[in-house]
């Protein structure tokens, strides 16, 4: 399980659905108590971070409809509390970008430059394969 602190514009389509089916799985582990808690280091350090959570949610949304793909799953923003920016990484910016670049599907789709947080990268240009191909 892993939430990238990266644009969500780099990631591939399987790592962006991936990544926002397991932000859906975290937040409910979260809001709900669900056992699990306090376990993972991706689940530990978005304790306290709900809003955090949300903000990045919105970012993986407004990527995926930026590819057109469909999403039928708002998250409640009134469980969005706590800190609204993420202050804990597993890995650095650098070494996730480096993770992505280690992998054998399209990631990193776009280039990303050390300094560009999570939201940045706006607008990067779509590969035609990308459009119109998810439901998500
Ligand atoms: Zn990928």
């Amino acid at each position: 399980m892993r939430i990238w602190d990266l644009p969500p514009t780099l990631l591939c389509r399987q790592h962006l659905l991936g990544e926002h089916r397991e932000l859906h799985g975290l937040w409910n582990i979260l809001t709900q108590g669900k056992s699990g808690y306090g376990r993972h280091p991706e689940t530990l350090r978005w304790v306290g971070r709900l809003a955090a959570l949300y903000f990045r949610h919105e970012a993986l949304v407004a990527e995926m409809r930026r590819r057109g793909y469909r999403h039928r799953s708002p998250l409640d923003k009134s469980l969005a509390t706590g800190l609204q920016v993420q202050d804990k990484r597993i890995d650095s910016l650098t070494r996730q970008y480096e993770l992505l670049c280690g992998k054998s599907c399209p990631c990193p789709m776009v280039r990303w430059f050390p300094g560009v947080e999570a939201g940045g990268a706006r607008g990067a240009p779509m590969r035609n394969w990308e459009r119109g191909r998810g439901k998500g």
